[in-house]
């Protein structure tokens, strides 16, 4: 079981499932050449695809094409089922930075497939994860820089103020899918600039008021 823990206080989570937002930033959504969706575009990772801060990502044999995504990740800390925008952030407890790892060419045969594409989203390794701040910290989740360098050149560089939908309707959509217990962890979607990494590659994420995470691919 996967531990987290709010920087600065002995509070710590186990963590419970990851669900995950896709196509929440219209830059991004151009990028793949994605429909913009009437409904939030949702998938959930399993909590053994966490890695911590400073972690070796391992991308499976049979992918050839794995690309960061960084994402701003909500800690759930009090549970809730349909949760109204007006309540949304007293659930959380805090704030994170993460990437969803996704193995694109998998991804993209599975979806002309018409299949489901979790396991280009769910394999060991593929969530980097750091320690959370308190919710307390942040003052405007919605209005903050995201940025992410692969070996020290900046690939994505962003801000929550381009997300289509807000950390509010977030929690209040997802929580009308799934009952939202302490210790989930919401990934929010990404920016634009995707791209794909290899072997050696140091990726290092930073959101600002919410800290930095780092991460090596084997
Ligand atoms: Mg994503």
């Amino acid at each position: 079981m996967y531990q987290v823990n709010i920087k600065g206080t002995d509070t710590s989570y186990n963590v419970g499932k990851i669900v995950c937002l896709g196509r929440n930033y219209l830059d991004h959504i151009r990028e793949l050449g994605n429909k913009v969706p009437d409904r939030a575009v949702v998938f959930c990772k399993p909590a053994s695809s966490v890695i911590p801060d400073g972690g070796t990502i391992h991308i499976p044999p049979y992918s050839d094409n794995c690309h960061h995504e960084l994402e701003l990740a909500l800690l759930i800390g009090k549970s809730g089922k349909n949760i109204s925008e007006e309540n949304a952030l007293s659930h959380v407890a805090g704030y994170g930075v993460a990437l969803d790892l996704t193995l694109r060419d998998l991804q993209d045969e599975l979806k002309g497939k018409g299949l489901p594409w979790e396991l280009a989203k769910g394999f060991d390794t593929s969530c980097p994860l750091s320690d959370f701040v308190p919710a307390a910290a942040v003052e405007n989740p919605n209005a903050i820089r995201i940025v992410l360098k692969v070996n020290g050149e900046v690939r994505q560089d962003g801000t929550t103020a381009q997300m289509m939908r807000s950390v509010e309707e977030i929690i209040a959509e997802i929580s009308t899918y799934y009952q939202l217990e302490e210790g989930d962890i919401i990934l929010t979607g990404t920016p634009a600039g995707v791209s794909r990494i290899v072997s050696g590659d140091l990726l290092e994420g930073e959101i600002e008021q919410v800290g930095t995470l780092k991460a090596t691919v084997a």
